[in-house]
Formats: C-alpha cells, sequence, structure tokens
C-alpha cells in the first residue's frame, strides 16, 4: 500500500492519495488541485471520499472530479450538494487494489463528519484518518454547525482503539491514538 500526504490551501488542508496495486482512492479535496493531481499519476483513481463537508476540504472538488472523471462520496448527514455523488455510512466499506478502508462515523465538528481506517489486515500499524475529528493535541472546532457533546462521544469512542494506530488529521502533523490518549487524559 502506498500513502501520500499533499498540503493545500490557506489553511494548510491534508490531502491523501492512498493506493494499492495501481488503483486509489483521495481522502478530502481542499484547494489546488493542480497540486494534488501530479500524486495521482499512474494510479487509477477509484473515488474522492470526504470526511466532511467544509470548504477547506472540498474546494478542489469540482476540478479533481472533471480531471479524473471520478465520484466522489460523503456521510449523508454532510451530502448538501449535487457534486457529492453518493453518500456512505458508518462501517461501510471502501476497496481499491488489496485494500480497503471502513468509514468510522463520528459526528462532532460537522454532522456528517467520518474517520477512515485502514485496518490491521491491510496496513502494519493500522492506519486512521482523521478528518477534522482530532488534531495532534486537539480537535475539530464545534461552532460551524457542530455539536461539542457529539464531537466528545466520537473521540471518546476513537479513544478506545488500539494505541498503535497512526492518525493522520485533516490539518497539522501526524500522531497516534497512545499520544492522543495521553492529552485527551491530561485535560
Ligand atoms: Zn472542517
Amino acid at each position: 500500500m502506498e500513502f501520500k500526504k499533499v498540503v493545500v490551501g490557506p489553511l494548510q488542508s491534508n490531502v491523501y492519495i492512498i493506493s494499492s496495486k495501481g488503483e486509489g482512492v483521495i481522502i478530502d479535496a481542499g484547494a489546488e488541485a493542480d497540486k494534488i493531481l501530479p500524486f495521482t499519476e499512474g494510479i487509477s483513481i477509484k473515488y474522492i471520499l470526504l470526511t466532511h463537508n467544509h470548504f477547506d476540504h472540498t474546494d478542489a472538488l469540482g476540478e479533481l472530479k472533471n480531471k479524473l472523471r471520478v465520484k466522489c462520496g460523503i456521510h449523508s448527514l454532510d451530502k448538501t450538494t449535487s457534486l457529492f455523488d453518493f453518500e456512505f455510512s458508518d462501517k461501510e466499506k471502501f476497496n481499491f487494489g488489496e485494500a480497503f478502508l471502513e468509514v468510522i462515523h463520528t459526528p462532532g465538528h460537522t454532522p456528517g463528519g467520518c474517520c477512515f481506517l485502514i485496518p490491521k489486515v491491510i496496513q502494519e500499524p493500522p492506519l486512521l484518518i482523521s478528518g477534522d475529528t482530532i488534531f495532534q493535541c486537539g480537535y475539530g472546532r464545534t461552532d460551524l454547525g457542530g455539536s461539542e457533546v457529539e464531537l466528545f462521544k466520537s473521540i471518546k469512542n476513537i479513544m478506545s482503539m488500539s494505541p498503535d494506530i497512526q492518525v493522520y488529521p485533516g490539518h497539522g502533523p501526524s500522531t497516534t491514538i497512545g499520544e492522543e490518549q495521553k492529552f485527551y487524559s491530561s485535560m
């Protein structure tokens, strides 16, 4: 499995391109399609999957969809425009090459916010794309249509996962569940 991170736009949003055997997915589409596209060369992109519906994760979507001729999915509770082609829900799996990722619905930052888990059978250590739910020593804001109560429920759910899981947030550097468990226990 191959994993690439591209940082785009004024809010330094992370875009992830994950592939296996020449087939891949793009997670989020913040900005600067021209900067993202070279990282997809040689990969047949099956889907663009969005962690949530905020402009700093969606602004390059139209251009990426046009250039790559690919469909885009988002959780049903964040699906507000026809630019999003299909809806997904909690525990849904998406295959690419010999790998897959699983949707974990983590409402709070937005109602349809999601993380994507690539489990241990595929990736050692497992890998979690966390969107704006969890950052390194931080979490997403809830004043843009979110809910703090929901967010903390979602974070508690994620924090019950294995400490060795590598976490890749929607902004900033990567971390691990173990590091974040320390952060949350000190709060
Ligand atoms: Zn956001």
